[in-house]
């Protein structure tokens, strides 16, 4: 682990003293946990998006920007990744377009929470929808939402597809968010393996996007915290062709930025046959920011990088 917090000190946004208390109990996933709250910290983040070998555009957009709180010295971050669908230019028109709403949404508050963050995937959604009604190029259009939200030492996750929310914790990697596709949902339903769903020809038929239809249900969730987390989005152009093992190696020895330049590499060397996105954020003590540089602190913003 200390190799690892030694290779993140380049992707540091501020570091402070650090304290660690529990504030409620929350119920993911079916089974409750303990929800932490870290009150001093910093934030390593690293983010890429690509166009991948073959496609002609890249229809996914992806955003990491930094939160101020105006009462606390700790930083916040709002990290997306939005995988567009829809013919010409209409996925990237619907990725863009959800990205920027979102962001401007949460950017816009004083106090982002659940809330804010349900109301501004709506939003997002409602503006895709109505886009996609008045304009025939972009009829149809749609896309999927992976949102981390950290703010004031709580987390969320708001997810619509099948880009997916990872967490690394110590050694430990598993799947926050659910694959909104109809092969998940026989998999779910143990109708398949996971192996046959895995390569199943439909597995990336989705059965729920932003902005398709005027009601979304959102999965919404507030994320457990601990000292060293990694949070890691991507579109399902990288974990089509790089699988779960080699993500968690690579973010174990590389810095967050490294392993993204790295995994997006991989995923291309295999054909990059989908756009492929990136983001993946560290939320740790700042005893462990060895070698901190206010040059790395500048805030990341991009949308189809
Ligand atoms: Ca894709």
């Amino acid at each position: 682990m200390k190799d690892i917090l030694i290779h993140f000190y380049k992707y540091c946004l501020s570091f402070f003293s650090f304290k660690e208390k529990t504030v409620c109990n929350n119920q993911i996933a079916g089974e409750y946990k303990k929800i932490s709250f870290i009150e001093h910290y910093g934030l390593y983040t690293g983010m890429l998006s690509d166009r991948g070998c073959v496609r002609k555009r890249n229809e996914d957009s992806v955003a990491l920007v930094e939160l101020k709180s105006k009462t606390k010295m700790t930083p916040g971050v709002l990290a997306i990744v939005a995988d567009g669908m829809g013919g010409h230019n209409a996925g990237n028109r619907a990725s863009e377009l959800a990205v920027n709403i979102i962001r401007e949404i949460i950017g816009a508050t004083d106090n982002p929470s659940e809330k804010v963050l349900a109301e501004a995937v709506q939003a997002a959604n409602i503006a895709i929808f109505n886009e996609a009604s008045e304009n025939v190029d972009y009829a149809g259009m749609g896309t999927t939402v992976t949102v981390f939200l950290l703010f004031e030492g709580q987390a969320w996750m708001a997810h619509v597809g099948d880009s997916r929310l990872y967490r690394l914790r110590k050694n430990a990697w598993i799947q926050l968010s659910e694959d909104h596709t109809f092969v998940a949902g026989m998999e779910r339903n143990g109708l398949i393996t996971a192996e046959q769903a895995r390569t199943h020809p439909d597995r990336n038929v989705l059965d729920r996007a932003v902005g398709t239809h005027r009601y979304l249900e959102i999965m919404l969730m507030p994320v457990d915290l601990e000292t060293g987390d990694v949070f890691f989005l991507c579109s399902d152009g990288l974990y089509d062709l790089v699988c779960s093992e080699e993500i968690r190696e690579t973010l174990l020895n590389y810095s967050l930025q490294a392993s993204c330049n790295l995994l997006v590499d991989l995923a291309k060397r295999r054909g990059g046959h989908d756009n492929i996105s990136v983001v993946a954020v560290c939320c740790d003590q700042p005893s462990n920011l060895l070698f901190s540089s206010p040059s790395t602190r500048d805030v990341v913003i991009a949308s189809n990088a």
